[in-house]
């Protein structure tokens, strides 16, 4: 199952409140219209790491203060979606960052991209209409009027590898790019528990029916808010029938002779890694 990595709290030690000296560096995570700035003098993207954002003539709609990254503070800010980068920076495609910054920084964004749509969206209380006020403690907003607290939104989603007699299940969804194939996902709907979700989105999309789930690992997805629940399930019974609605086409493929797959940073990518790895022809004929 999934590989554990290095937990990003030896770094990083979230908090809402700033208790550095003024004029300390600190990383700033600067988004407009969803977009990263990055520094790039010296080629590589780098995030920009100054004790204010004035230091780039920066004036964001608001910031978040996100808590210290070895020590130095962190904060996410907001510009308007035409905001021009300065010299020397350019404002990047968060995906296109994976691989190429500090894992651990990447995260990071992943945090602060949620944190800043999510104050940017909770301006104003959705039960009484008042301004929502931020909690010192914890990111939270309460409204002073009727006393609703929000939270940041997060959207948990399933993600399943069906496997049946060494063969992975792969499905094309009408959005996919080109000719791309993955795993049966969907998100996670009030009242159910993973499970059921599991087995609601697999009957629904490809009309099958499975067992033995268990959990392989999950994943943030800050586009805009997932968090991707991975699991890997054996087929039980049923012919495969797609929706035509989500799937157009799925089948059962072989390690050897996969079509083309999701991108390296999508943790559907990292299950089938693993089926790949696992059953391989050569891999599965070394076996004693
Ligand atoms: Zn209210």
């Amino acid at each position: 199952m999934q590989k554990p990595r290095d937990s990003v709290y030896k770094r990083y030690i979230p908090s809402c409140t700033n208790r550095h000296e003024p004029g300390c560096c600190a990383y700033w995570f600067v988004f407009s219209a969803n977009r990263l700035l990055v520094s790039t003098d010296g080629g590589t993207p780098g995030i920009p790491f100054a004790p204010s954002l004035l230091e780039w003539r920066i004036e964001p709609v608001r910031t978040q203060y996100l808590g210290t990254f070895e020590d130095h503070p962190c904060y996410s800010a907001e510009l308007p979606p035409d905001a021009a980068s300065p010299a020397g920076m350019q404002f990047s495609d968060i995906r296109g960052l994976y691989g190429a910054i500090d894992e651990d920084l990447f995260y990071l964004v992943g945090r602060a991209v949620q944190i800043m749509a999510w104050d940017q969206t909770h301006q104003f209380c959705g039960r009484c209409g008042a301004p929502m006020d931020r909690m010192t403690e914890e990111h939270a907003k309460v409204c002073p009027s009727c006393g609703l607290i929000c939270y940041p939104r997060i959207s948990p989603a399933v993600i399943t590898a069906i496997l049946r007699d060494g063969k992975i299940l792969l499905a094309h969804a009408k959005h996919f790019k080109g000719n791309m194939f993955s795993l049966i996902a969907g998100f996670v709907e009030p009242g159910e528990t993973l499970e059921d979700c599991v087995r609601r989105e697999i009957m629904e999309e490809v009309g099958l029916k499975v067992s033995n789930i268990r959990y392989f690992g999950s994943q943030q997805w800050p586009f805009p808010n997932s968090l991707m629940i991975g699991f890997v399930a054996d087929y039980e019974s049923g012919e495969i029938r797609v929706d035509g609605a989500e799937i157009v086409e799925a089948g059962w493929f072989t390690a050897d002779h996969l079509p083309v797959l999701p991108e390296e940073i999508s943790i559907a990518r990292k299950i089938i890694n693993w089926y790949a790895e696992e059953y391989s022809t050569s891999r599965v004929n070394a076996r004693p």
